[in-house]
């Protein structure tokens, strides 16, 4: 059996540009973005592609030039406007390279809004990539259609977090140690999940003591913190989020 093509050949490439969009602008793309559609899709002038720039939405546009190294693209009309995004934020303990890039990427597919590292007493990855991981989250809104980037925060303690929590947004704690089943509210809310040594008995008490926090449980096993984030950002997606509609906004 032939393989899956990642693309489906009756699709457009897809790519994020920095530039905002608008009809009749001429941008120039060079590095990965030329080279791929170059030297990996072999795209000529005339072909074409859909841009976005987690402004204005999602653009087709046309390759006017196309050299090895750049690439002139023009931008013939808007296709979509930027997406609303459900207002859900996920919160993690940094974890092992490999494991955290596939939680980013799955992450922003699933739909969340904002991706927040948080520093726990027991993070062993203090050090964190931000640009590997915002390229991540790219690569991910350019294959699963988002027209909107999720956001990408600088890691912040879990003190500072709890300190300066927003009063209307509702704090969905991860807690391996027992919660109530997610039933997501309406509004504003963040999914915490711990590092995989799990939060110190003082760190659940803190977090325990804000009023917007709830203790969610995710079932009788322990899972891994990439998986726990996951699965707690699915559910939360399939009662408060966008999953009930299912077109393409
Ligand atoms: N070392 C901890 C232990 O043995 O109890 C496990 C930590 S777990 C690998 C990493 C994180 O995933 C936890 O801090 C929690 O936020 C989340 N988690 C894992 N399983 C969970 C469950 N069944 N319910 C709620 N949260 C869970």
């Amino acid at each position: 059996m032939p393989a899956t093509p990642a693309w489906p050949p009756s699709s457009l490439p897809r790519l994020f540009v920095a530039e905002t969009l608008e009809q009749g602008a001429v941008l120039t793309l060079d590095g990965p973005p030329a080279n791929y559609l170059v030297n990996v899709l072999r795209l000529g002038p005339g072909a074409q592609v859909k841009l976005f720039d987690d402004r204005t939405g999602e653009w087709l546009a046309e390759i006017e030039e196309a050299g090895k190294k750049r690439v002139a693209l023009k931008v013939a009309r808007q296709l979509r406007g930027r997406e609303p995004v459900p207002d859900l934020w996920l919160l993690f303990a940094p974890i092992k390279r490999g494991r955290i890039d596939w939680l980013v990427e799955k992450a922003t597919e699933l739909g969340v809004a904002r991706l927040v590292p948080v520093l726990t007493a027991r993070t062993v990855v203090e050090r964190l990539n931000l640009d590997r991981l915002r390229a991540h989250v790219v690569e991910a809104a350019e294959q699963c259609e988002r027209t909107a980037l999720a956001g990408l925060a600088e890691p912040v303690r879990l003190g500072a977090l709890l300190a300066g929590w927003p009063a209307e947004r509702a704090l969905l704690f991860a807690d391996e140690s027992g919660g109530e089943p997610m039933a997501a509210g309406p509004g504003p809310a963040a999914i915490l999940v711990g590092p995989e040594g799990g939060f110190t008995g003082e760190e659940r008490a803190a977090i325990r003591a804000l009023p917007q926090a709830r203790a969610i449980s995710l079932g009788p096993r322990i899972l891994r913190a990439d998986t726990a984030a996951l699965a707690a950002v699915a559910l939360w997606m399939g009662s408060a989020g966008d999953w009930k509609s299912s077109s393409r906004a």
